[in-house]
């Protein structure tokens, strides 16, 4: 039965609807690529799936066409799966179980994949209408985006002759973005020193602060609850030790919540609420203080360790660094210390580096290579995804702003993200690259609540299909 039979346009839906019923979270993409691959053969068009189940496929220029340069159109096969804790769906066996809600596609219980099924939805649309007209086209379906962009990664670009590329793997009409964060994980290990404990344990959480992405959020003055933590160990009195500490559990989440039990032979209970009340305001206005009574741990850290913990977390570079030339209000570096927790008789501390000037990366992460060893630690980075720069001539976005204009009587939003796109690592591939991403709008996404509009599908193919017939 189709759900979505009646919804223009029908071929848009109709491929949305069969992407739907296959299952494809990140590292499970073997079937939808399969898929994509088989309706390019049945088109009779040129395709190419690799390894990591990427597709390719070309498509001719339309009459009159033949002479303009390639086209490469792109988005991610893969979906975030999450589902409600009473929904019976199996990710890696079912089909989504859709429904529509007046303008908006959701699926019952779990994510649609929206993001980004109906990007690859709109272009197999395009690519089996012979009635378009357009340049030749370059189609790239790259796989595990939401995980850590490993297709577009791995992706073999050399294939490709386009250097215009349309990513549309964004959730919001009348916003094209046109510059993205890269970034790095970077892992910071501190070696503690262990003695015997006697004194009394107390476990001191800082909780009720509002986290939140650490790319997107990291300028709204909310406090780190790990860096939370250090200043307040800094303000302890001397005979005070830490026996554990932990705070958050993603590097790319500002911790909202951090906990640490410390051997002292005072109630700590007036300490951390005095700390914290001078550390809430408007930004942090949930934050508390809880502290329990332990029972006593046989060992803790000793004194210097203890200091050298807070002294670490207090100092450490963390938040904004440094905020764009280019774009007002856009951060262009930052870091986030998401992760905390004590490994055997080491502190282990994770890192998520954002910045949208490649050479800014390097510089950040030899920042905290210093820090580590100042505190007579070791860093590590890895996971490296580059930036996306802002272009200053650009034919592709101009050519997109005029045809919105001309469509819609309005400007759309230009905007860059402190946040990793795939265009990132086209960008790096491809020499001279000119990029934008775009995308119809799109609710809660990586949620169950995620929803998709109609209406705005409607219009953002409308006007793809207007931009290809204009370059
Ligand atoms: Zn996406």
């Amino acid at each position: 039965m189709s759900i979505l039979g009646n919804c223009v346009p029908q071929r848009v839906f109709f491929y949305f609807e069969r992407l739907c019923a296959i299952p494809h979270g990140s590292g499970n993409c073997g079937e939808i690529s399969k898929y994509c691959q088989a309706v390019a053969k049945d088109l009779g068009l040129w395709v190419k799936r690799d390894e990591l189940n990427n597709v390719i496929i070309k498509k001719p220029a339309s009459e009159g066409y033949e002479a303009h340069e390639p086209v490469i159109l792109q988005g991610h096969l893969d979906m975030v799966c999450e589902k409600d804790a009473d929904c019976p769906i199996d990710f890696t066996a079912d089909g989504l179980d859709l429904f529509l809600e007046g303008d908006w596609i959701g699926a019952k219980g779990t994510t649609l994949g929206g993001d980004d099924g109906i990007a690859v939805a709109m272009a197999l649309a395009i690519l089996e209408d012979d009635t378009l007209p357009h340049p030749p086209l370059e189609v790239v379906f790259t796989t595990d985006e939401e995980t850590g962009m490993y297709g577009a990664e791995a992706l073999d670009a050399s294939v490709l002759e386009g250097k215009i590329l349309l990513n549309a793997d964004s959730e919001c009409e009348g916003i094209l973005t046109v510059s993205c964060a890269g970034g790095a994980r970077t892992e910071i290990r501190l070696p503690l020193t262990a003695e015997d404990n006697a004194a009394p344990c107390y476990r001191v959480v800082f909780a009720g602060l509002q986290g939140g992405h650490s790319g997107v959020e990291i300028n709204r003055g909310r406090h780190n609850a790990d860096v939370l933590m250090g200043k307040f160990l800094r303000t302890l009195p001397e005979a005070c030790r830490v026996v554990t500490i932990f705070g958050g559990t993603k590097d790319n989440a500002i911790p909202a919540r951090a906990e640490c039990v410390i051997a002292s032979q005072e109630d700590l209970t007036n300490l951390a609420e005095a700390f914290v009340s001078t550390h809430r305001d408007e930004a942090n206005a949930g934050l508390t203080a809880i502290v329990t009574a332990e029972s006593t741990a046989s060992t803790c850290f000793d004194g210097e360790s203890t200091r050298r913990i807070g002294e670490f977390l207090a100092t450490v570079p963390n938040g904004v660094q440094a905020m764009s030339k280019h774009i007002d209000g856009l951060v262009e570096t930052s870091l986030n210390l998401g992760q905390l927790t004590c490994e055997g008789n080491e502190l282990k501390a994770t890192f998520a580096l954002r910045t949208s000037v490649n050479e800014e990366k390097m510089k950040l992460a030899k920042k905290l290579e210093e820090t580590a060893a100042a505190f007579g630690g070791v860093c590590t980075s890895h996971g490296f995804y580059p930036a996306w720069e802002y272009k200053e001539d650009s034919r592709l976005r101009d050519t997109m702003v005029r045809v919105y204009e001309e469509k819609y009587g309005k400007s759309p939003v230009v905007e860059a993200i402190h946040a990793g796109l795939e265009c990132g690592f086209f960008c790096d591939k491809i020499q001279g690259l000119d990029a934008v991403s775009f995308g119809p709008d799109m609710r809660d996404i990586h949620t169950p609540r995620e929803r998709l509009s109609i209406s705005s599908t409607a219009r953002t193919y409308d006007y793809l299909c207007e931009i290809l017939k204009q370059l």
